[in-house]
Parts: structure tokens; C-alpha cells; sequence
């Protein structure tokens, strides 16, 4: 994977119909070539004054951070109505909504359906791999069967992973310093959802991560 190829899409998004989601004057909205969820975006600015800087630094614009958080926001609902897509017949929730509009129940007494949005986090990795600044859109689960090492599944699930929430990062962040984040990608695994330990065994992880997607789904 060469480190630019991310330019593609903000200068020709007319090439990926299948790829870009959405597109704003501000932003790109992709689907992850390599998803490590089952919903798994990339939001991408436009703007060549940010596109290539890190993201601790390039939300320090506090006018480009608002942009980028406004942006973010709308990818989230696109997002969450694709999990509910995905999702929405496993759902117990969702499904006795369901069954209460079809039985006529006035619309201000149904049942709240499941809140996909709830499962969906919005971030940055603290160092990232692609040299173009993109927002990680992406679904809860951690099911994915292009999730081949720890690292992939760690820098989604330690503090390797950055909140678009918690920007701008303070002067003295542990979160900017690289030791810090080297440890967590070479952390012992465990489970995002239970909080099981798995040491260094991926593998187990994964069909353990199988398990509970079966049950994260029928919420
Ligand atoms: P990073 O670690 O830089 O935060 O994440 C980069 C993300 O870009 C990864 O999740 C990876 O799967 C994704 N990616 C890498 N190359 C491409 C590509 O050519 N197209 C798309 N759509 N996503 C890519
Ligand atoms: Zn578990």
C-alpha cells in the first residue's frame, strides 16, 4: 500500500462511485478498502492547506476542527443506518419496533428502536500509516476478516486510537508520545466487548470476536 494513495479520492472521487459515500465542498466520504469493522468509513478533507498534516496538529485549527466535527457527525448517521441495515433484523430492539408499526401502534407510543449511532466511534490513530489526514468512521464490532494482525486490532482499541472528541490534545498528552503508542499496538489482546484477556493469541481473539458479534448484534 503506498503511503498516498489516498489523494486519489480527493482529487478525482468522480473514479470511485463505488467507493465515495458522500461529497461535500469540505469532505471526501470513502468506505475503507481494508475494513476492520462491518461498517468501517474514512472522512477526508479536502483542503490542501490540511490534507498532509498530522491530525494532532491539524486540529489545532479550531474553525477546521468545528468543519471536521460537523462532517464527522453527518458520516456517523450514514454510518449508523448502514449498521442498521446490516443489523436491523438481528436486533431485538429494532425488531419490536418493527412488530409495533406493523400492529399500528401511534408513532409517538412505539418502542425506541436500537441506537446504531451508539456503536459507532469517530477517530484518528495517533500515528498514521496513510500520509493523508483522514477520521476513522467505524462500527463497534471489530469483525473483520481483513483484521490479520494485533496491531490492526489495537490501534483501534487501546488510546492508540483518538477520539475526534478529544482534540486539540494538551501540550503534554501521553497520547502524542510514540513509546507510549508502540506499546499499546504490541499490548496483550482482549476483548472490547467482555473484557476478556488473550495475550498475544490473534487468532483465538478473533473467534472469540465471532461470538460476540452473534450476541453485540441481537441487542
Ligand atoms: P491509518 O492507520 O493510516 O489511520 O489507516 C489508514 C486506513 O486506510 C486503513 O484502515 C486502511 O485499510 C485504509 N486504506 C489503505 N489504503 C487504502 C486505499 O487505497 N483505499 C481505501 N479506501 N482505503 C485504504
Ligand atoms: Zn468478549
Amino acid at each position: 500500500v503506498w503511503r498516498g494513495a489516498l489523494i486519489e479520492y480527493i482529487e478525482h472521487p468522480e473514479r470511485f462511485p463505488n467507493q465515495v459515500l458522500r461529497l461535500t465542498e469540505q469532505t471526501v466520504l470513502i468506505k475503507d478498502a481494508f475494513p476492520k469493522a462491518t461498517v468501517h468509513l474514512l472522512l477526508l478533507p479536502r483542503s490542501p492547506d490540511h490534507y498532509l498534516l498530522h491530525p494532532h496538529t491539524a486540529f489545532e485549527d479550531p474553525a477546521f476542527l468545528v468543519t471536521m466535527r460537523e462532517e464527522a457527525a453527518a458520516a456517523a448517521e450514514l454510518a449508523a443506518a448502514e449498521l442498521a441495515r446490516q443489523l436491523g433484523s438481528f436486533s431485538a430492539d429494532h425488531r419490536a419496533r418493527d412488530e409495533a408499526m406493523d400492529r399500528g401502534v401511534p408513532f409517538d407510543e412505539l418502542p425506541p428502536g436500537r441506537d446504531y449511532g451508539r456503536d459507532i466511534r469517530v477517530g484518528t490513530h495517533a500515528h498514521p500509516s496513510m500520509a493523508h489526514l483522514h477520521v476513522h468512521i467505524i462500527s463497534r464490532d471489530m469483525r473483520s476478516d481483513r483484521a490479520t494482525h494485533r496491531k490492526h486490532y489495537n490501534s483501534f482499541n487501546t488510546p492508540f486510537f483518538v477520539p475526534l472528541a478529544d482534540y486539540p490534545l494538551a501540550e503534554d498528552d501521553v497520547r502524542r508520545e510514540t513509546g507510549f503508542q508502540n506499546g499499546n499496538l504490541a499490548r496483550d489482546l482482549v476483548c472490547w466487548r467482555c473484557g476478556k484477556g488473550f495475550g498475544n493469541r490473534f487468532a483465538e481473539l478473533k473467534r472469540h470476536l465471532e461470538e460476540e458479534f452473534e450476541e453485540w448484534r441481537a441487542e
